[in-house]
């Protein structure tokens, strides 16, 4: 009897098949099992909120057109663990979006303004204390710079992203600061107002009272670039997750368990992400919501509405099968 019940829902049952309007599949089942990944590890470690990350994105609930059966993600749960990869995935797509939308805002208003992409890093660390400490530093460094007299002349606003990446040679940690800075145009006109990389290398320095040179890397973004944008590829780098979670998948439990435990030291309580100027004023106006603490459903990777006469599917984690599963609805 119970054999023919499951043999039944099996049978009823489909994997789930979620396509943006241009036919790309999202990665649901990969992200997931990379998630559960990160939960086993949780586990392991005892971290109390690994509980939290094994529910997450277990029940997916669409909305569905009617005629093009496209499917809009509606109601689910997301754990909000930033080393999660179900949610950095989530994350990044709403980041990238609203970046896009912050920035031609910006550029809306300030036509003539010019766009920088900074890189700013410091010397590894080699566990999580001390890059958790070092995250402090680096934001408190970062606000001290943006008020250096040569910088604040002609910056309208910045946009800036933390990076940690894990050295797989020596296994020690490296964080750095991708920052989207807009400029006045007048930044370009002459060495009052032009800050080489040089300078900014001795700015980065001076506001981290470093004692050697650190590696700072900036970029001027081409106005007008015949290819894909410059401008996109650079809030592509800057939306990217905060730690690629190959970084503790690496097949070495033990290593693993530790990157795992140095990172949610390191990143305990750190924003991620922060605007300012021009940039901080829009992104209030346009009313968007908080990248790192905000709504994981509505990303808006994909703007397509959804009919009026939309119905609804459920899709389950299935925990033997590793996927996602919709128990059909339908009546016969
Ligand atoms: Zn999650």
């Amino acid at each position: 009897m119970c054999h023919n019940i499951s043999m039944y829902t099996i049978e009823k049952s489909r994997v789930l098949v979620d396509k943006t309007k241009n036919g790309k599949e999202r990665p649901w089942k990969d992200r997931k099992i990379s998630s559960v990944g990160y939960y086993e590890l949780m586990h392991i470690l005892e971290f109390k909120k690994a509980e939290r990350v094994k529910e997450c994105g277990n029940i997916l609930e669409f909305r569905a057109d009617e005629d093009s059966g496209h499917l809009k993600l509606f109601k689910a749960w997301f754990c909000k663990s930033r080393l999660c990869s179900l949610c950095n995935w989530r994350r990044a797509m709403k980041h990238s979006v609203q970046t896009k939308k912050i920035v031609t805002e910006v550029v809306r208003r300030k036509p003539k303004a010019r766009w920088l992409f900074l890189t700013l890093t410091v010397r590894n660390v080699w566990n999580g204390e001390e890059l958790n400490k070092s995250l402090s530093e680096m934001a408190r460094g970062f606000r001290k710079m943006v008020q250096y007299k040569k910088v604040v002349k002609n910056l309208i606003g910045f946009m800036r992203a933390t990076e940690v990446t894990v050295n797989p040679v020596d296994n020690s940690y490296n964080q750095h600061l991708h920052v989207l800075l807009c400029v006045e145009n007048t930044y370009f006109k002459n060495t009052e107002n032009y800050i080489s990389q040089k300078q900014w290398t001795g700015f980065w320095k001076r506001a981290m009272k470093l004692d050697y040179d650190p590696v700072v890397h900036v970029q001027t973004i081409k106005p007008k670039n015949k290819r894909k944008s410059d401008m996109q590829s650079a809030i592509n780098e800057s939306a990217k997750y905060p730690v690629k979670d190959t970084d503790f998948k690496t097949g070495n439990e033990e290593r693993d368990l530790q990157v795992v435990q140095d990172l949610e030291e390191g990143l305990r309580q750190k924003r991620l992400i922060s605007y300012g100027g021009l940039l901080k004023e829009v992104h209030k106006e346009l009313n968007l919501d908080d990248v790192e603490d905000g709504d994981l459903i509505h990303t808006d990777d994909d703007e397509e509405e959804v009919s009026e006469n939309a119905y609804s599917i459920i899709a389950y984690w299935n925990w033997e099968r590793r996927n996602y599963f919709i128990n059909s609805i339908d009546n016969n």
